[in-house]
């Protein structure tokens, strides 16, 4: 009498086997991005939560970076399926500053192989501030990285190209592509600090007396300054972050920037030496490949899932922006962004 059941039971386990299998394959230990509705309920909460949070002072060391309204506030997650979530201010543009140097070391890693960054200026963490000119004597501008200034202006130095307008054409049109749109350069923030980067012009000298910088170290600076002050939103930071997150392919515009296999370098140099000296922080806060600007930006990356940005002035004293860092680490969390948090098989 149960002929009829044996089958039946037989081809349950059949389906659960195949769906246990197909879970292992697609790697599913880690839970899937919740629906569009979540994505929303996440955005609009962080962004009613710290909306009135006065914390934090905008960067002034670049004088024309004070005068920026510290009331902008924008959020946007792109997803690796190439949907937009938004809130807040998506218009204004700010400075893109250290965020650039993502993209930067992205080209020349396409442009030279993964190795060319290790054994130029290294993958380490200095333990010093982003322009410390003792960390490039330390080791001789070697053991750092190309999140910290010296080893940034190295990695703009490291572009191909014959002549200065033809490097730095190819820059912007790199950042470009990966925001989906034509991004230029906010002149009075060049100008600013062109003026006053006295200092970053040392650590380009000295980056090329270790023979790091093969030639013209003032105009690689130059060129690090241009690409520092390309204007931004929350939208194109966000859609930047996510072709990261997106193994190197832009998810609005489809267009391949980076190849799949050259991910894992970039996002291990942000894990590593994304937010200053808070990077150990923020990394076991989120588990976020991330990285800041003191233009008042921040992005990062949840692999295979999301790139987040925030824009928001005022920073704290490590210079990573307050709502930014809180906001980006709320929504990734309530999403269950860390990439670090697999759930047992
Ligand atoms: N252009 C800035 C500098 O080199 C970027 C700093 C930053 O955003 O960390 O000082």
């Amino acid at each position: 009498m149960n002929t009829l059941k044996t089958p039946v039971k037989r081809a349950t386990g059949f389906i659960a086997a195949s769906l246990l299998l197909f879970a292992g394959m697609a790697g599913l230990a880690q839970a899937a991005l919740p629906d569009g509705a979540a994505i929303e309920a996440a955005l609009k909460k962080a962004f009613t939560d710290y909306r009135k949070l006065e914390e934090g002072a905008n960067a002034d060391y670049i004088p024309a970076l004070a005068e920026v309204d510290p009331n902008v506030y924008g959020i946007a997650l792109v997803t690796t399926d190439g949907k937009v979530y938004t809130v807040g201010d998506l218009k204004t543009e700010v400075s893109i500053q250290s965020i650039s140097k993502v993209f930067t070391m992205a080209k020349v890693i396409e442009e030279s192989g993964p190795r060319s960054i290790p054994e130029n200026m290294g993958v380490d963490a200095t333990g010093q501030v982003f322009n410390s000119i003792v960390a490039v004597e330390q080791y001789k501008g070697r053991e750092m990285n190309a999140m910290v200034n010296p080893g940034a202006i190295t990695a703009t130095s490291m572009v191909k190209g014959d002549s200065y307008d033809a490097i730095w054409n190819s820059i912007l049109d790199y950042y470009s592509d990966f925001a989906g749109r034509k991004l230029t350069v906010q002149e009075d923030i060049y100008k600013s600090e062109a003026a006053t980067n006295q200092r970053n012009q040392a650590i380009a000298m000295l980056m090329h007396a270790y023979g790091h910088i093969e030639d013209d170290p003032l105009q690689a600076n130059d060129i690090y300054t241009r690409q520092c002050s390309v204007g931004v939103n929350a939208r194109d930071l966000a859609t930047m972050a996510a072709t990261l997150a997106n193994g190197g392919k832009n998810p609005v515009t489809g267009k391949q920037l980076v190849s799949p296999k050259n991910i894992n370098e970039i996002l291990a140099v942000m894990a590593t030496a994304g937010l200053y000296d808070d990077s150990g922080q923020w990394l076991y806060k989120t588990g976020l490949p991330a990285k800041s600007g003191v233009g008042g930006g921040i992005i990062a990356v949840s692999p295979g899932k999301f790139g987040i940005a925030v824009i928001s002035p005022p920073l704290d004293p490590a210079g990573n922006s307050v709502r930014a860092q809180k906001a980006i680490a709320d929504i990734s969390n309530a999403l269950g962004g860390n990439p670090y948090e697999v759930v047992p098989r």
